[in-house]
């Protein structure tokens, strides 16, 4: 059978097996499409029907989530671990709260991670998880009430060996605490089941600030390729959590101008930079909307959702030279696109996951704007997830300084990957291509040398 009938098929089929998994369909017809260069020169991949095995999870354990709210109701939420890929090593992938979490989300992000844990290099497999709660406005006594009983149901199916999950949206380092403080109590061990975890106990040192600097990591590499840089440079951020603060921090080290940030309620835009400290104290320590910092911060805009563009986000209509989108899925859509190719942009650098839409992607492709995919750009925060395990493996703890010059050598790894095997395939800088086929190859290796399992 050829190769594009083959990728046809999976795709027909994963409609018919996932109804209504919209983010599921687009991130597998992504990657499908991308790996055509490969499949129509090493056939081994649809003989031994290496697509339709991919696109289907090893296992989605789904669970009910009862806790007790600060008036003495009981409140139920679902709860989910989909273990997706484990071929090169055991599942490894965040854990999201947020009232938009479903199976659909959950199979879509896992199904991410898989190649993105494949392109560092390193040996762990594909899983996410999470839950519908939504931890705005809960107390800490709550947020404890339920990590806690999130643990309960989802302790017997991880461990060190075998599923190690982290945080993600609306996961930090406060749930990890009270998820890690559960599994202890509940198993009587001491183990690096979770990472992510505070510095004084099991904790490695720059976890938290990873995604974002290995994001700015991954663009300097890019950028340097066409002898440019990120010195001086203008650049958008969408987002003001864990990934945009630390892409924040470490593009003011690299000598570039960050000059917006944005939250679900509104943008910020600062012409002469953002004042990160400000954004810390909002953000990481009082949980506050931007509002916030623009009362703090009169020199910048304010820009609310009911100004925002139609089908567009005002961050992106802000004049950059980079962009990175560092929020959530699908938030840079066509006009977005289309704003940025307008105002200069050279390149989208993705710190979140599947951020940027199908139709907004084909426009960056047809404009020839630098992209990277957030499977290679963002996988700094699983990377030094992994290099967690090795310090808990060994009982050590590495200094910030050893972390962090292993994760730039890890992400100057990951662009060389992704960007050699977008020449091997005859597609220079196309790095959706090349970081989709090199990270595939590898499981789908590993998948056909372990046999029907
Ligand atoms: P986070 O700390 O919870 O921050 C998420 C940010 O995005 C917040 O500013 C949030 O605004 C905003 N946001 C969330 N949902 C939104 C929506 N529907 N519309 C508009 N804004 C929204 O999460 P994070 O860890 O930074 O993760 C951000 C992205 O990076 C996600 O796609 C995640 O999967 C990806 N990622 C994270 C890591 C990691 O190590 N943390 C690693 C790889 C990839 P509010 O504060 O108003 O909710």
């Amino acid at each position: 059978m050829s190769s594009a009938k083959k990728i046809k098929e999976t795709l027909k089929y994963i409609k018919e097996c996932s109804p209504g998994q919209d983010e599921f369909y687009q991130a597998t017809q992504e990657v499908l499409f991308s790996l055509k260069p490969l499949l129509d020169v090493d056939k081994r991949y649809i003989e031994q029907n290496i697509l339709e095995r991919i696109v289907v999870p090893e296992r989605s354990i789904i669970f009910r989530i009862n806790w007790l709210d600060d008036a003495g109701v009981i409140q139920t939420n679902l709860g989910y671990r989909v273990q997706f890929n484990s071929s090169i090593g055991p599942y490894k992938g965040g854990l999201r709260f947020h009232p938009t979490v479903n199976l659909g989300i959950m199979k879509f992000l896992g199904f991410e991670q898989i190649f993105k844990n494949a392109l560092t290099g390193l040996q762990i497999g594909g899983a996410k998880g999470g839950s519908n709660f939504n931890p705005k406005g809960k107390s800490d006594n709550e947020i404890m009430k339920f990590c806690q009983a999130f643990m309960t149901a989802l302790y017997k199916h991880i461990g060190k060996h075998k599923d190690v999950p982290a945080g993600d949206i609306g996961v930090g380092a406060r749930e990890i605490g009270y998820l890690f403080g559960q599994y202890k109590r509940l198993t009587g061990e001491f183990e690096g089941v979770l990472t992510g975890k505070g510095i004084n106990w099991g904790g490695s040192n720059a976890r938290k600030q990873a995604t974002g600097y290995g994001s700015v990591y991954f663009a300097e590499n890019f950028l340097n390729k066409y002898d440019k840089s990120l010195k001086g440079k203008k650049c958008a951020v969408s987002g003001s959590g864990n990934v945009a603060i630390y892409t924040i921090e470490k593009l003011y080290e690299m000598g570039a101008i960050p000059i917006s940030c944005s939250d679900s309620r509104g943008t910020i835009y600062q012409r002469d930079g953002i004042d990160l400290k400000a954004l810390k104290v909002i953000k990481e320590i009082h949980h506050q909307s931007l509002e916030e910092y623009a009362t703090v911060d009169c020199k910048c805009e304010y820009i609310p959702l009911s100004k925002y563009p139609e089908n567009g986000h005002a961050v992106w209509s802000i004049p950059c030279d980079i962009a990175f989108p560092s929020a959530t899925q699908n938030e840079l859509t066509l006009v977005d696109a289309k704003a940025l190719k307008e105002n200069g942009c050279i390149l989208i650098n993705e710190g979140a996951n599947m951020p940027t839409t199908p139709e907004a992607l084909e426009f960056i492709k047809e404009n020839n704007i630098l992209f990277s995919p957030g499977k290679a750009a963002n996988a700094g925060g699983v990377a030094t997830s992994q290099l967690e395990m090795s310090q808990n493996a060994s009982m050590s703890q590495w200094s910030f300084e050893e972390v962090d010059i292993k994760l730039r050598t890890i992400m100057q790894n990951i662009f060389k990957t992704a960007y050699d095997t977008s020449v091997e395939f005859d597609c220079e800088g196309d790095l959706v291509t090349g970081a989709n086929i090199a990270g595939f190859r590898k499981v789908a290796d590993a998948m056909i040398d372990q046999g029907a399992v």
